[in-house]
């Protein structure tokens, strides 16, 4: 029997693309300040968006050209009803699985995430502090939130915490975060601010990688040791010695990681994003829809992605409004 050879999805520059990124639903149980517009989104009808079959078939036509792992996103992507059925069906493709979550729902779905072996499971956690936290978020979630990251430790995931750091909101957390580290088996990473639709981004809020480890380093001095990245890591990781868990920082504002961008990403109603930051898309839902090969789409899209951020080469054309408002919310994008 001879073995289908797969030709990997590789863009102009070479870098070849083999992570995809779904997101779920453009509708979150909460409202983060730096990721929904203040006045909301506009809710689109239910058929603008994947079905539960056409998730998995899309996902399926990615799996084909050689994607190797999954993330499901949002939104948040555990609001959907169908989201056990999602996460079952995904786990019959032969793929690693992981998701992104604030957390609220996490209780619910153990055992789905058990019995499909999803293992990696990244949570947004913006304070430590209850009312901070909550005002960030705009409600009032952070103990149950708090009882799930703890109940995920104990069952043995493999997590990852997530706080973009914002001048006079969380960076004066940065050192309570990594005291977090000390003994739980769990990676902490720092986000930059980043500029979406909406989200009144102003660099002046925020905090770049070398303030922020200029203030670990002020404190911990020798006892930062750098760990190795891997190759498609999109954060710089760090461990405090003697530490149980681990620390990064992802500077996608000061020092993009585009040259070993391995990430695709699928939109809630069926469009692929070949960059976080790209201002054209491809409708792949539609396609799929009138029973047409979406291949060629997927490939044309993957060849054409921009080499650094969508085209946003410099620090100064991502600070330009004219340019990074063309792109979508976060909130309907994923992260
Ligand atoms: N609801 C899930 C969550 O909160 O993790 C998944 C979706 S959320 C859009 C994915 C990630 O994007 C979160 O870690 C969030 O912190 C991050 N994010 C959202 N807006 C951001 C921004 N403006 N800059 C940097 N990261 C952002
Ligand atoms: Fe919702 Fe996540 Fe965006 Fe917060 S960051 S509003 S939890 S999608």
């Amino acid at each position: 029997m001879t073995t289908k050879q797969i030709t990997p999805l590789t863009d102009s520059f070479g870098r070849v693309h083999d992570y995809l990124r779904i997101s779920l639903t453009e509708r979150c149980n909460l409202r983060c300040v730096y990721c929904m517009p203040e006045e909301g989104i506009v809710l689109r009808p239910k058929s603008h968006f994947m079905k539960t079959e056409e998730v998995l078939g899309l996902a399926k036509a990615f799996v084909n050209l050689g994607v190797k792992k999954i993330r499901l996103t949002g939104g948040e992507p555990l609001v959907r009803n169908d989201a056990k059925e999602i996460i079952e069906g995904l786990s019959k493709l032969n793929v690693s699985l992981a998701i992104s979550t604030n957390g609220i729902l996490v209780d619910k779905f153990l055992d789905t995430f058990k019995s499909c072996n999803l293992r990696s499971i990244n949570i947004s956690l913006d304070s430590l502090n209850e009312e901070k936290f909550n005002a960030v978020t705009r409600r009032n979630d952070f103990t149950k939130i708090r009882s799930n990251i703890d109940l995920l430790l104990n069952e043995g995931f493999h997590l990852k915490l997530n706080a973009v750091i914002m001048k006079g909101v969380n960076d004066h957390e940065i050192l309570d975060f990594i005291e977090f580290t000390k003994d739980k088996n769990v990676h902490y990473r720092f986000i930059e601010f980043m500029p979406f639709n909406g989200n009144k981004w102003d660099w002046s809020k925020g905090l770049s990688f070398k303030e922020i480890m200029e203030k670990v380093e002020n404190v911990y001095g020798d006892a930062v040791n750098k760990l190795k990245d891997d190759k498609n890591d999109t954060a710089k990781a760090f461990q405090i010695t003697g530490y149980k868990g681990t620390f990064a920082v992802i500077s996608s504002v000061t020092n993009p990681f585009c040259d070993t961008c391995n990430r695709l990403r699928l939109t809630a109603d069926g469009k692929i994003k070949n960059c976080l930051f790209s201002q054209s898309e491809t409708d792949l839902l539609t396609a799929f829809r009138a029973g047409e090969d979406i291949t060629n789409l997927i490939r044309e899209s993957v060849w054409h992605k921009k080499a650094v951020r969508g085209g946003m080469n410099t620090f100064e054309d991502l600070s330009n409004p004219e340019l990074n408002q063309q792109n979508r919310n976060m909130i309907s994008i994923g992260g």
